[in-house]
């Protein structure tokens, strides 16, 4: 349905501006329903353009008076913006525009949260401020006067002068309109600073509304360690004199790294150890992270055109996973992201909405911000460090920044630098970013007189758009272990090019078990034959962490396939394994606390899919619970005194050690209430000091449908906390029982706090919705009715926030005629529903295209 959609737009199609712009000057007037935008624009004519089509950008723009060279004109308003007769020469084009933030619902452009004005522009929302050519590949420097009586006014780049009722902030370096941002309202600043590497002073600001200024201290310690990071690991100095974050409550996406003003999702940033989790705290550290090091990834090189997002995204998330590892622990953050990547990327690739990591058409760009953009993506960026080596990494990235610093560039050109630094070919590599689909690699072995070869084959399953796939480039960090458990060849990186190939060690004394696929080396799927024992051995004697958690993981996805498919029982021979290894004190808890987490539901469905069988949703949920019964049932002591052991004492710190011990502690509990009851996690709930312990016994609870007094506690003391709120929003859903999950969802919709025009609050019940797999699939369709009534009422008022949420449903093909039956009568609805948004539409049309 896409290839033929009227409005889909092409990489192939791509032309470079007609002008370029020299600098922009804007005058805000706000007010809530009718801000005045007065901009002058200095252009100039494209020397590399064909044409001199002047073309400007605009949405949903009130024209109220226009200027060329000061005198009046009289643009023609066309479909997305204004054409103009424009010289060949340069010129100023100056406009007034009238817009209305208060009655932006989309959360895009300039609108209003809890009284404040904000701005989110990526990717093209500043054609919804004022006319503009709105492309990333113009990049100019911005002069901002805010004309407001609001006590706080902020722009991108330095401050200017400021008096009663404006402020002026100019941003020297050039940058693409959607890293624009501003900011004004009644906050408050959580301040600090940073010297940088060569000695300047940045002032640094937290902004916040009074009732979270005590929200802020982790948040600054975050971005005050990526500024030092960035600088010890990249060389990559900050270049203003301030860097203002801003927390909003309405927001679509996690947070924004507008030039010297990151915008942040509350969620993303506001934590207190009453209110947030570990979890929290690990994913606003990245966030901070995140949206710091686009300083240099994003905004002083920036993207040609949107079809290049990966180029900032996939490096950038790659320079987040790597700091997280260093602040915290590699291998826990390397399992992390895998199971991140398998859960939602892998999906993404197994179904109707796979795209390459460099997709070469959209409608709406802003349903390609995407897993497969931003982790598939940065996968790549890790290969390309493994296989180029670090020093050749740190080259490449160098001659990257020196090159094309103050440029829009493309992979293109990111690939060359790595060849021009390194001296390797990288044309078949490429293909990492041009075709789509998860590789399997298929190994067989073979021993003979002291020579062991692994033979690997490749093959990618077709995606939309994609039948003929060609073989990749794949580094498989292989290592082998004697039998008696010793190491005899440490990692080597195998580089398999070809469809399929052999590499051979020789001199060996007896033959060695393989492992394959090393610190999870390359994103693919790995198809070996391999007996439980050998799993239960790497389990106990690998030495690559990835790895022994890795057949930890295999053992309980064998013994639960075993389970759905075959009708056994519980795999004793697993759980023993198992317990052997969480006992194992050598190891650290962070670690043990990811082995007792079971494959899900949503990846079981799939390698179900995937032997051609129709998974079955209350079968799946059914057989987990069966394992976890047995789990808590033979290593009932193992878990007791894990909990009793670790237990943290002393005042609570997010700090990697406590974490990871809280995470073990809270696995063992939730375990061990299976078959002892509430008493542990009602004590734990009472005495709890902090979110991650309070939030974790609430969740046993709940599950063991023990928990309504302490929900209504929970509620009683946070109802003012609105992230609090979220997560006692989404918990009752996430932990129903499958029948009864779409029944709580819906009664928590007439909740007199379910504001359903808040996305995190809308996303706290429907995202949870969709991730109780058995509930949402329940087979009598309640579920995916309630959610496409609920994305229906959504779309109106933010597309983007729907869109993204109908991905509930792509895994339909999967299920018997029954589900897909509803499933696709849903979609069909959405679908046919007249005025439906541009996003929502594309990702439904995809979804039943295919
Ligand atoms: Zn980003």
């Amino acid at each position: 349905m896409t290839q033929h959609d009227p409005r889909t737009v092409y990489l192939k199609d791509y032309t470079p501006p007609a002008y370029l712009v020299d600098e922009v000057r804007l005058t805000f007037r706000l007010a809530p329903h009718a801000t005045r935008v007065l901009s002058e624009i200095r252009f100039r004519p494209n020397p590399e353009a064909a044409s001199r089509d002047f073309f400007l950008h605009g949405e949903g723009l009130k024209l109220i008076s226009a200027q060329l060279d000061g005198a009046k004109v009289e643009p023609e308003l066309v479909e997305g913006g204004l054409r103009l007769d424009a010289p060949d020469a340069p010129f100023t084009f100056a406009a007034e525009v009238e817009i209305d933030p208060e009655n932006n619902t989309a959360l895009e452009g300039l609108y209003r949260s809890s009284g404040m004005y904000c701005t989110q522009c990526e990717a093209e929302g500043f054609r919804k401020i004022t006319y503009y050519p709105d492309r990333p590949d113009v990049m100019a420097p911005f002069h901002v006067r805010i004309e407001s009586d609001a006590p706080v006014l902020l722009s991108n780049g330095n401050p200017g002068e400021r008096g009663e009722g404006f402020a002026e902030w100019s941003d020297p370096w050039p940058k693409p309109a959607y890293l624009f941002a501003l900011v004004a309202g009644d906050l408050v600043a959580h301040s600090d600073s940073f010297t940088t590497m060569s000695g300047r002073e940045v002032a640094l600001k937290l902004w916040v509304r009074e009732a979270d200024i005590g929200k802020c201290a982790f948040g600054m310690e975050a971005l005050k360690k990526s500024m030092r990071w960035d600088e010890e690991t990249y060389g990559r100095e900050y270049d203003l004199d301030v860097f203002n974050i801003v927390a909003v409550d309405d927001f679509n996406m996690g947070a924004m790294e507008n030039k010297g003003l990151n915008i942040f999702n509350s969620s993303a940033v506001l934590a207190s150890p009453e209110t947030a989790t570990d979890a929290d705290f690990e994913r606003i550290e990245a966030i901070i992270a995140h949206e710091y090091f686009h300083n240099w990834t994003g905004n002083r090189v920036t993207c040609r055109d949107w079809f290049q997002l990966c180029l900032k995204e996939g490096l950038t998330v790659f320079r987040d996973q790597q700091f997280t590892g260093d602040m915290r622990s590699h291998a826990v953050k390397r399992i992390d992201d895998a199971m991140l990547l398998r859960a939602a990327q892998f999906r993404e690739d197994n179904g109707p909405l796979a795209h390459p990591v460099r997709p070469e058409s959209f409608v709406e760009i802003n349903n390609f911000y995407t897993v497969t953009v931003y982790e598939k993506g940065a996968e790549i960026v890790g290969m390309l460090k493994r296989l180029v080596g670090d020093e050749g990494y740190r080259k490449a990235l160098d001659l990257y920044f020196e090159r094309h610093d103050g440029q829009a560039v493309t992979i293109e050109d990111w690939l060359k630098v790595f060849e021009e630094a390194t001296g390797r070919d990288l044309g078949q590599f490429a293909r990492w970013y041009h075709q789509a689909g998860t590789p399997r690699v298929h190994v067989a072995e073979d021993w003979s007189e002291g020579r062991y070869t692994l033979t690997l084959r490749q093959e990618t399953p077709p995606t939309p758009g994609q039948s003929d796939k060609q073989p990749m480039v794949i580094p498989v960090a292989v290592g082998l272990l004697n039998p008696n458990g010793d190491e005899v060849v440490p990692t080597r990186v195998l580089e398999l090019t070809e469809k399929e190939q052999s590499f051979a060690f020789e001199g060996l004394a007896a033959r060695p078990v393989p492992s394959i696929l090393r610190g999870f080396s390359a994103p693919v799927i790995l198809r070996q034959v391999q007996t439980d024992e050998t799993r239960a051995f790497l389990l106990a004697h690998d030495t690559d962490p990835f790895n022994k958690w890795e057949a930890g993981r295999d053992l309980a996805r064998a013994g639960l396939l075993a389970m759905i498919e075959k009708g056994d029982g519980p795999d004793a021979g697993y759980i023993d394994a198992l317990g052997r290894a969480v006992a194992d004190e050598s190891l650290d808890p962070a670690f043990r606390a990811r082995l007792l987490a079971l494959p899900g539901e949503d990846e079981l469905a799939q390698a179900i899919f995937e032997a051609g069988q129709t998974p079955d949703p209350t079968a799946i949920f059914e057989a987990r619970e069966a394992l976890r019964h047995a789990i808590a049932d033979r290593l009932g002591d193992v878990l007791a005194r894990l909990y009793d052991t670790h237990q943290v004492t002393g005042p609570y710190s997010p700090e990697a050690g406590d974490a990871g011990r809280r995470a073990l502690t809270n696995a063992a509990l939730s375990l061990l209430s299976l078959t002892q009851g509430g008493d542990r996690a009602r004590a734990q709930y009472r005495e709890a000091d902090n979110m991650t312990q309070q939030i974790a016994a609430l969740g046993v609870l709940v599950k063991l449908g023990e928990g309504a007094a302490e929900l209504k506690a929970f509620e009683d003391q946070w109802r003012h906390e609105r992230l609090v709120m979220n997560k006692w929003f989404g918990l009752q859903v996430g932990a129903a029982k499958p029948e009864a999950a779409a029944g709580i969802a819906e009664e928590l919709t007439r909740h007199p706090d379910f504001d359903w025009k808040n996305p995190n609050r809308f996303r706290a019940v429907f995202g949870a919705l969709a991730g109780n797999t058995a509930g949402f699939h329940d087979a009598s369709g309640a579920g995916y009715r309630l959610l496409a009534d609920w994305l229906l009422k959504l779309d109106p008022l933010n597309p983007q926030t729907t869109a993204r949420m109908t991905q509930a449903f792509s895994t339909w093909k999967r299920y018997d005629e029954g589900r897909k039956r509803l499933i696709r009568g849903e979609l069909e609805r959405i679908f046919e529903t007249q005025g439906l948004s541009r996003d929502t539409s594309e990702m439904v049309g995809r979804m039943l295209a295919d």
